[in-house]
């Protein structure tokens, strides 16, 4: 066997993630962690690639990945160790782990299937293998939820490329066509924005449809007289923006105009309420209050927001279960709804950074009532 001490990323980010790691690894008292989750890869080794493993211990920087993307691996991961594996997991894994000498291997339980962590037990049985296998939670996402310098300059540009594509998006979608037809539209405009793909399928929901948080798009004409809720993102260099407005076309009946008021005035106030090491379950109530004061509580039936980075949804999470605490250089949304149904519903979506103890809002596109 090789001798497996590799540096780690050469670019700086790259080496604090994994010192960062390392400190986490060992004061849990794992000899390594097996990772797979496709974010927590490209954090860690810059690879991209949606099928791989890393093995990271305090000297190993392992990427193993199949034939498929050796090339792409050597690329973007040029100071991590790349193996090429073959079959399955336990047929590649468990030489190598005796080799390196690890006896407590930890691996991502909210990611690795049943069925590859039962034929991975069943392997170490029968080959009668010295290794512990540690379910672990959320290390990786913990770190990421922490943006660097770099991490919020591309999450900015991803904002502002949806903000761009939006107001553009304003001119086109007009009463007559339908929300599939403007989806489309909002699509286009984020890829000629440069966007990388769409970070989540987008959503135009009109009328009575705007009642569902996560609406698709439909065939359904899009009329003068009702609420129009886009939920939309764009993405740069991996990094995702999310962002959604409820447009007006024509008038807005007295019910919903009294519904975006609320919602607006919920989202102002966790905006300029939120607190670096406050509670996200507390950052929550700040917006939820507002809704359940004017009566629509029962309506508010999702979260306040989200992290965002390499995944539209990460830590923290800011909901009133959420076990979460915020801190200085965490992005996330803040995006309170309300929904009525067979009536409609409006959501205001914003992403914001926490800098010194502060909610900054990144995006730029207004939050009045727009006709
Ligand atoms: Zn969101």
């Amino acid at each position: 066997m090789t001798n497996r001490l590799v540096e780690g990323p050469r670019r700086n980010s790259g080496i604090k993630r994994l010192r960062k790691l390392r400190t986490s690894l060992a004061k849990r008292g794992l000899d390594a962690l097996l990772l797979s989750q496709p974010e927590n890869l490209r954090y860690l080794s810059g690879f991209a690639g949606s099928s791989g493993w890393l093995l990271i211990s305090g000297q190993n920087a392992i990427l193993a990945t199949d034939f498929r993307y050796m090339e792409q691996a050597k690329r973007e991961s040029p100071n991590f160790e790349i193996i090429q594996t073959k079959r399955e997991l336990p047929d590649w894994l468990l030489g190598l782990v005796s080799d390196l000498g690890w006896h407590k291997l930890g691996f991502e339980a909210n990611f690795v299937s049943y069925e590859s962590y039962h034929k991975l037990s069943e392997a170490i049985a029968t080959k009668q293998v010295n290794l512990e296998l540690v379910p672990t939670t959320g290390i990786v996402e913990q770190l990421r939820s922490i943006k660097e310098p770099e991490e919020l300059g591309f999450i900015t540009k991803a904002v502002e490329l949806a903000d761009a594509a939006f107001e553009q998006a304003k001119a086109i979608i007009r009463p007559g066509i339908t929300e599939k037809e403007a989806a489309w539209e909002i699509e286009k405009l984020l890829r000629q924005e440069r966007s990388e793909g769409t970070p989540f399928e987008i959503i135009v929901a009109s009328g009575s449809n705007s009642a569902l948080p996560h609406a698709q798009p439909t065939e359904k004409i899009i009329h003068s007289d009702e609420p129009v809720l886009i939920d939309m993102g764009a993405r740069i260099n991996g990094y995702c923006s999310d962002f959604s407005r409820t447009l007006f076309l024509g008038k807005a009946d007295k019910t919903l105009r009294e519904i975006y008021n609320i919602v607006l005035k919920a989202q102002t106030a966790a905006i300029e309420g939120i607190e670096s090491g406050m509670d996200a379950s507390q950052a929550d109530q700040l917006a939820r209050s507002v809704v359940e004061q004017a009566g629509y509580g029962d309506a508010f039936g999702h979260g306040l927001g989200h992290g965002v980075g390499l995944a539209v949804h990460e830590l923290p999470t800011l909901g009133s279960s959420s076990a979460d605490s915020l801190a200085d250089g965490m992005i996330f949304t803040i995006e309170p709804g309300i929904y009525l149904a067979g009536k409609g519903g409006v959501r205001i979506e914003d992403m914001v950074v926490l800098e010194n103890g502060k909610a900054r809002v990144l995006n730029k596109a207004k939050r009045d009532l727009l006709f």
